[in-house]
């Protein structure tokens, strides 16, 4: 997109007051003028006030001045979900420091990739967490890069000369906050730069639209530094209304059980993977989790029975979310049908964004037509960060951001995600969309979870794999195909080959992991059926 076009949106977003003059480390001294002695966050062990938190937040980050660390400077930081995460971020935030979000999950690989195209300064993680040892990637990827590290237990506050002064911030509204990062499975993720103004805005309207208030508990189920737990709404949101962010540690169905029951928790976001484990779990385990009202599901496939059955076992309301890092958010309505809600992915939160629909020929489709959804709005990103390869592939010249993802918007303006572009199988130029056979086969009361990819093929270019959970020995190649049939499946895209599988490998963030599915089956690493 062209700097000009740039300015004039950015302009627009300030004019139409979408974009505030705020950034996030007022947000935290704000939330401590407004709500002080409130409990702001807890993660089992411990908990602080928004007082407590402010203060925590000036002494590490005059800490990490007196270590060098400056307003501008880029630092990854790797810390699982606790209290430590959020005091170590608005402490990076009150200094002016752009952090880098990377999950607990990333590897060396991915904090490497990091280090370059960000050029950070600084590597902040744990020691250890579920089993992993993060010296591992400090020694073979951060020494030696002119990028330093520290282990957050090592950050100190304890100085009695620390003091920060805020002048030492020269951060503004419209600068870049944090380097969000996105969620590919096939490659190294991309850099998102995500502005105080756009980031605060989309965290405050997602708040609204669910109702949050200063009774928000909000449970971090998810990893806190993912977007959909961080700020759609998540973290950030509940700290805008002066609610309480619960932390889960380690993100098991247990230790969410345990947390609903104990904190009096009302809200939580979860992928369904996540939301499918526990409406099972709430079958025999006895919890109070009578406190929780709403899950907000999304990032990847919904499907009816698990969304009916998890608003039944755990007596809530299922919304069902759509959301990319790079920015725009839908959510169903509230009074919307069980099953619409499992279908489609529901509405844009602000009257700024724009969905479009594009078609293979480049137009914008009208409602009801397949295309890949193309976005553009007050919190939408214009570019990557130092990537102008991704730029070129993803952004249009009138700045629309295209998603890799397939989709329809309805007459009443509903988004319905039908797949990704790139996960589109091509059967000897037929095209398939995998979601449309997965949905029909998690309907087959035998069948607990399946994916359907395509698997290279020399004379089909790609053949289409059905992947199945079951513990039924009858279901094979034929069983599936004739069920499909039956259900209306033009024979075209009926599976060529099935395998079974104890479990769907998922990614970081609990979204079937696809490539990983397709070379387990190039090395035959799944029972044919
Ligand atoms: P991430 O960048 O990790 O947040 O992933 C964003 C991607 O997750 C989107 O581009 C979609 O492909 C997928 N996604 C998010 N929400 C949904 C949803 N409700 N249903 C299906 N796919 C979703």
């Amino acid at each position: 997109m062209k700097d000009s076009l740039k300015k004039v949106l950015q302009e627009k977003y300030i004019k139409e007051g979408f974009w505030r003059e705020e950034t996030f480390s007022d947000l935290l001294r704000e939330c401590a003028g407004k709500y002080g002695e409130k409990t702001a966050i807890c993660d089992g062990n411990n908990s602080l006030t928004y007082s407590e938190w402010n203060s925590l937040a000036d002494k590490y980050a005059a800490y990490l001045k007196s270590e060098g660390i400056k307003s501008g400077d880029r630092v990854i930081i790797q810390i699982p979900n606790s209290n430590e995460f959020g005091v170590i971020l608005f402490s990076l935030f009150r200094l002016g420091v752009v952090p880098v979000l990377a999950l607990p999950t990333h590897r060396k690989k991915e904090i490497s990739s990091f280090i370059e195209v960000s050029g950070a300064v600084a590597y902040i993680t744990v020691r250890s967490h579920l089993g992993y040892d993060y010296a591992e990637i400090v020694n073979e990827c951060v020494t030696g890069t002119g990028c330093r590290h520290f282990f957050a237990d090592d950050i100190r506050c304890d100085k009695a000369d620390m003091t920060f002064n805020i002048s030492e911030n020269d951060r503004k509204f419209s600068d870049i906050a944090v380097l969000q990062v996105s969620g590919g499975t096939t490659d190294v993720p991309k850099l998102i730069p995500r502005t105080n103004a756009d980031y605060l805005y989309d965290a405050r309207t997602f708040a609204e639209v669910c109702g949050m208030n200063e009774d928000t508990v909000f449970l971090a189920a998810i990893p806190a530094s993912h977007n959909f737990c961080f700020a759609n709404p998540g973290i950030i949101g509940t700290m805008i209304c002066g609610g309480k962010i619960v932390m889960a540690k380690n993100g098991s169905p247990d230790e969410i059980f345990e947390l609903i029951e104990s904190e009096k928790v009302n809200i939580t976001a979860m992928v369904p993977s996540l939301l499918s484990i526990c409406s099972e779990m709430a079958e025999w385990e006895e919890c109070d989790l009578s406190s929780i009202k709403t899950i907000l599901v999304g990032g990847s496939l919904l499907t009816y029975p698990v969304l009916s059955k998890a608003e039944e076992n755990l007596d809530c309301k299922v919304r069902q979310v759509y959301g990319t890092a790079e920015g725009l958010n839908t959510i169903t309505d509230i009074d919307m049908s069980a099953e619409l809600t499992a279908n489609c992915q529901g509405k844009k939160i602000s009257s700024g964004d724009e969905m479009m629909i594009e078609t293979d020929d480049g137009d914008f489709a009208p409602a009801g037509i397949e295309g890949e959804l193309l976005l553009r709005g007050p919190y939408t990103i214009q570019n990557y960060y130092n990537n102008p390869a991704a730029d070129a592939e993803s952004f249009r010249d009138d700045g629309f951001y295209r998603t890799g993802d397939r989709a329809f918007i309805d007459t009443e303006g509903n988004l319905h995600i039908t797949g990704r572009v790139k996960e589109q199988i091509n059967r000897a130029g037929e095209k398939i969309m995998p979601s449309e056979l997965e949905r029909i086969l998690d309907e087959n009361e035998d069948i607990e979870r399946s994916a359907v990819v395509g698997v290279p093929d020399e004379l089909m270019i790609n053949k289409i794999c059905a992947v199945v959970v079951t513990d039924n020995d009858s279901i094979d190649l034929a069983y599936l195909r004739g069920y499909l049939e039956s259900k209306g499946v033009a024979a075209f895209k009926l599976p060529d080959m099935a395998v079974k599988i104890l479990q769907i490998p998922l990614t970081a963030v609990g979204k079937p992991d696809k490539k990983l599915i397709v070379d387990m089956i190039a090395n035959e690493k799944m029972e044919r059926i």
